[in-house]
């Protein structure tokens, strides 16, 4: 998925970590930081500023990427800012249908605001959108035909999910 890996040599093992500091030693947003620790990663909120062991991020961060092959859960989508699997804003997204049998789901990523995207087949773009509210919508571009009768057709098609 073009994951770029943190440095997480620069993480220290034995000591505690500000959210602040975990952003600056790893050249991210605090945010996805916050996002880490919502998603599970261990820290201590009985103080401020809520601290994060070394050990526990390093040990977070690496069974999130190995974990990067499996599948995505329905009506969720991979934010490449947050990089993290995350269901759009307002349980929306559009459904741009490319081609008659491939489309895209596009959502908002409720961190960051994003624009993020999910490939999903004709066959099971139901399956993969879950709980989502999906609006249907026509991708002319690749389309063979861009007529209106074409496209309506394509899209009638991608409703009935046959
Ligand atoms: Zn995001």
């Amino acid at each position: 998925m073009g994951n770029r890996r943190f440095d997480l040599r620069r993480v220290k093992l034995h000591y505690s970590h500000s959210v602040e500091e975990i952003a600056k030693a790893l050249g991210c947003h605090r945010q996805t930081v916050r996002l880490w620790i919502k998603q599970g990663l261990p820290a201590d909120s009985s103080m401020r500023p809520v601290l994060v062991r070394g050990e526990d991020l390093r040990k977070f961060l690496s069974g999130k990427y190995s974990n990067g092959k499996q599948p995505m859960l329905p009506g969720q989508m991979y934010c490449l800012k947050c990089r993290a699997r995350q269901s759009p804003a307002f349980e929306v997204a559009d459904l741009i249908v490319v081609t008659p049998n491939i489309g895209t789901l596009q959502g908002m990523c409720p961190e960051c605001s994003t624009i993020m995207f999910r490939h999903v087949a004709r066959a099971s773009w139901r399956t993969s959108a879950g709980n989502l509210n999906v609006t249907l919508k026509a991708g002319q571009a690749s389309l063979d035909d861009n007529s209106d009768a074409a496209l309506k057709l394509h899209l009638a098609r991608w409703m009935e999910g046959k």
